[in-house]
């Protein structure tokens, strides 16, 4: 489903939080981390400040004037999807108010799942925070504790020491994810498993999404 499919739907008057900047929609399953392969609808919003050189997803980080939807078509799109879990990535999301959209996938009886990268004020009422921080702009201190799980991109052996400086400030019960860039995962992966079996409190994260070529 595309942006295009879905159509722009801003309604005037509507106040900043009521719209949001919308790359795509879709339903998938969940290819990461502690959800991974459950049924999901995903918004992706538009807009990214992080510029991670790596990024998978550089397309989202322009803002298009003509993509802005409004929060309520959002939300009825993703109950009408059938979807119990409603994804909410970017770009980097937390760039917007987050609340008035999550208020209203819950009053549809979504669950409220988010990935992000910390890097910005946390908003929204969320049933799920996947916390993924990036070297090139770094969490806000405050999230770190609102963490649901923590998930690390490894691109090269360095990161390892990144993702336990991040892991040192979790919670306990935070689940922890390590997970390599798409780009790397034929040099990186073999690392990555060994460094779990030395480190079990980390788990693997593959992009299953994308060795099944689903969005
Ligand atoms: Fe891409 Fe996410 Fe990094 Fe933004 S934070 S540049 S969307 S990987």
């Amino acid at each position: 489903m595309s942006t295009g499919a879905l159509g722009n739907v801003v309604t005037c008057g509507a106040t900043y939080t009521e719209i949001l900047p919308v790359h795509e929609c879709f339903r998938s399953i969940q290819g990461e981390g502690h959800y991974q392969g459950k049924a999901a609808f995903f918004i992706r919003l538009a807009g990214c400040d992080v510029g991670c050189h790596w990024c998978d997803v550089k397309e989202s980080w322009t803002v298009d004037a003509s993509g802005y939807w409004s929060v309520q078509y959002l939300a009825e799109q993703a109950a009408a999807s059938g979807a119990q879990i409603a994804v909410i990535t970017g770009g980097e999301p937390l760039l917007y108010d987050l609340t008035f959209l999550t208020a209203q996938l819950k009053s549809r009886g979504l669950k409220t799942h988010l990935e992000t990268s910390g890097s910005s004020p946390l908003s929204g009422e969320w049933d799920w925070i996947c916390l993924s921080p990036k070297k090139f702009k770094p969490p806000l201190p405050t999230i770190f504790t609102q963490a649901n799980e923590l998930k690390m991109i490894i691109f090269n052996k360095s990161d390892f020491l990144w993702a336990e400086e991040n892991a040192a400030k979790v919670t306990v019960s935070c689940k922890r994810f390590l997970q390599p860039e798409w780009s790397r995962e034929k040099k990186m992966l073999a690392e990555i498993v060994h460094y779990i079996k030395d480190h079990p409190q980390w788990e693997l994260s593959l992009q299953i999404h994308k060795y099944l070529g689903l969005p």
